[in-house]
């Protein structure tokens, strides 16, 4: 696998057992199936439950049947589940940084005992509903409320492109409630719930993304997330969750590259293989130094989380350096594979299309250089 400047040297072998572990996971079981998922648009569901006796679901959670583990190792899974498809490694994502975490900081025990051993075991699927239709970027506008009724909670409101949604059996809705953003768990049972999966989209096919709809839906008092306060709740968990998309960006440089270089020796036009070109062997170099600065970064950061000391402009940082650099070594590995680059069986034309929404998820490209210029500046530039 690239590693130009031998990173897996800096790996403790802790990382590296729960690493290997995912990578075998990943080329035997995963990468067989996925194109055929992403052609028909439909989740390998039966990953779900293998990801939970894995224990990878609850990676951030102390207790409550699962296994914690460090910063460094919840990217490591999130780039080796992104080499294969970035809808599995959403689907992993989602349920550790958006579901299990809020759980574990914001919940009361009633609802971590309840809750977190079976999303451990991953026979429950949580989703994370924040967007809205008419607020994206601007979360804090969301028009979702909820009202105390006697003894529950009245919701209405709806969310737009939420992973998960359709396959979830309890959504954490984000909503406000005497004007303060407050975290609900919304079993899909409830009466007044409704989730459909959004249909006829050329990006995340594995990903089921989900509108949800809330009429009157009546949420028990105990289904409030008693420690969610505000915004800051909220950001708390994408923190972590857009550290998994950079981590999952390089996992689809890496295959984008390894399958374009494999391809250029192999491929012979004018009775010479491609790759003893002098322009194809410049592309694979660029890829070779945009993937090493990435890996770089992308230790770095982890790193610095595990130490808690990343800051959130660093991060988005990472997020947006990956994502961007990923779709160019995307686009430039297509190009290598000539006509074959359009077939999803060499990979690249899913993960070319599927970086076209990371880098609109977790805080479009654009968000996030406002964030850095902020932190360079002291001057906000958001409105
Ligand atoms: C596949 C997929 C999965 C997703 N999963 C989830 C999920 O599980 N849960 C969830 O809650 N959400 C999810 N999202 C939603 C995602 O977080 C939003 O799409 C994202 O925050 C951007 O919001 P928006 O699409 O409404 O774009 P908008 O906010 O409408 O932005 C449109 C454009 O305007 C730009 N823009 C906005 N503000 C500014 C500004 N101040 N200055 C300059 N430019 C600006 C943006 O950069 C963008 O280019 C998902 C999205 C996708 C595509």
């Amino acid at each position: 696998m690239v590693d130009y400047f031998q990173m897996e040297t800096l790996l403790k072998d802790e990382e590296r057992f729960f690493r290997d572990r995912v990578r075998k996971f990943v080329d035997e079981e995963c990468m067989p199936l996925i194109a055929t998922h992403f052609d028909s648009g439909t989740f390998p569901m039966e990953l779900i439950p293998r990801l939970g006796e894995m224990g990878l679901f609850g990676l951030h959670v102390g207790g409550y049947d699962c296994t914690q583990a460090s910063h460094t190792i919840y990217g490591l899974v999130c780039q080796e589940l992104g080499r294969c498809d970035s809808g599995l490694r959403a689907m992993f994502s989602i349920q550790n940084s958006l579901v299990m975490y809020p759980l574990y900081a914001f919940g009361s025990e009633e609802q971590k005992i309840r809750w977190l051993p079976k999303m451990a075991r991953g026979e429950v699927v949580g989703c994370f509903g924040l967007s809205e239709p008419d607020f994206g970027s601007n979360p804090s506008g969301m028009k979702t409320r909820a009202v105390k009724e006697g003894n529950h909670y009245l919701l209405n409101g709806t969310k737009m492109w939420i992973t998960n949604g359709s396959i979830a059996h309890v959504a954490l809705v984000w909503a406000k409630m005497d004007d303060e953003i407050r975290g609900f768990l919304v079993e899909a049972s409830t009466p007044g719930f409704q989730a459909t999966l959004i249909q006829r989209k050329f990006s995340y096919r594995t990903s089921p993304t989900s509108l949800l709809i809330f009429k009157d839906c009546s949420i028990p008092e105990e289904n409030l997330l008693p420690g969610t306060k505000g915004l800051k709740s909220v950001l708390s968990c994408l923190n972590d969750a857009r550290y998994g998309v950079a981590c999952s960006a390089l996992g689809s440089s890496i295959t984008c590259y390894e399958v374009a270089e494999r391809f250029a020796r192999k491929r012979e036009v004018f009775e010479k293989p491609i790759a003893s070109y002098q322009l194809v062997q410049e592309k694979l170099v660029r890829m070779v130094l945009e993937i090493t600065k990435a890996q770089v970064l992308t230790y770095h950061l982890g790193r610095l989380m595990d130490e808690d000391k990343a800051r959130p402009p660093q991060i988005s940082m990472v997020k947006l350096n990956n994502v961007r650099e990923a779709m160019k070594i995307a686009r430039m590995a297509r190009d290598i594979l000539g006509a074959q680059g359009i077939l999803a069986d060499h990979h690249i034309i899913r993960h070319l299309c599927d970086l076209e929404a990371m880098s609109t998820l977790e805080g479009t490209e654009s968000i996030h250089t406002l964030i850095i210029g902020q932190d360079l500046t002291g001057i906000s530039a958001f409105y």
